[in-house]
């Protein structure tokens, strides 16, 4: 274990992971920017600042990137170790190790300069401090960002009089039905981010979109 995470208390928080920039190896993945070799670039939007530009390396063997430096003018690279899962039904899948404790993990984030996991970044999640409302909306941004991660979100505030202006378009190589699917769950998203706002300004009486609380349960299991 990296002797700067193991000295760091467990108690300390260091933000939420909504403020930090991430790197998300599935959108890695998507972009194919994990192949041996393969130069690629990908624009992390960051809440609170511009999007940073990250620019990475498929390592020869396969089972590593090299990423940039993404502070301007620094020309370092790191190599982050990628472990390939195999998956149910066929095909793998890759988690990053995280470069201080070396557990498996989804993303990486970056804090102090480095890459970590998110226990070793001492990041928590903004919806453990969020209300209902809050976190049905960021439900809904994360949809919208998996499709576009230029998305600039949904405000609930300026639709809830209106339907939502913007759709964010078909992501390349993503296929029509899982497309179709997850714009099937911003709306419903979006209509149950509604509900609860006008619920909070006492403006509808007390209800729940019909089939919301399933299609969520069902959501989670994909
Ligand atoms: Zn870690």
């Amino acid at each position: 274990m990296d002797a700067t995470a193991a000295g760091r208390s467990r108690t300390q928080n260091h933000g939420n992971v909504e403020d930090v920039v991430q790197l998300d190896i599935r959108q890695l993945h998507r972009l194919n920017v994990l192949r041996p070799q393969q130069l690629g670039s990908v624009s992390i939007p960051c809440r609170n600042q511009r999007p940073v530009n990250v620019t990475i390396c498929g390592d020869p063997s396969g089972q590593a990137i090299w990423v940039r430096d993404p502070r301007i003018g620094s020309s370092a690279h790191i190599r982050l170790t990628i472990e390939w899962r195999p998956c149910r039904f066929g095909g793998r899948r890759p988690l990053f190790r995280c470069p201080a404790c070396d557990r498996p993990t989804l993303g990486l984030f970056r804090s102090f300069y480095k890459w970590w996991c998110r226990r070793c970044a001492h990041l928590s999640y903004e919806s453990q401090n969020q209300g209902e409302l809050d976190r049905a909306v960021a439900r809904v941004n994360a949809l919208r960002w998996e499709l576009d991660p230029a998305d600039p979100g949904f405000d609930v505030n300026m639709s809830a009089f209106r339907d939502s202006d913007r759709i964010p378009k078909r992501p390349k190589g993503m296929r029509l039905e899982t497309y179709q699917r997850i714009l099937e769950w911003i709306r419903e998203g979006e209509q149950e981010a509604r509900v609860l706002l006008f619920k909070k300004l006492r403006l509808l009486p007390i209800h729940e979109p019909k089939g919301t609380r399933t299609r969520q349960r069902n959501r989670s299991r994909r």
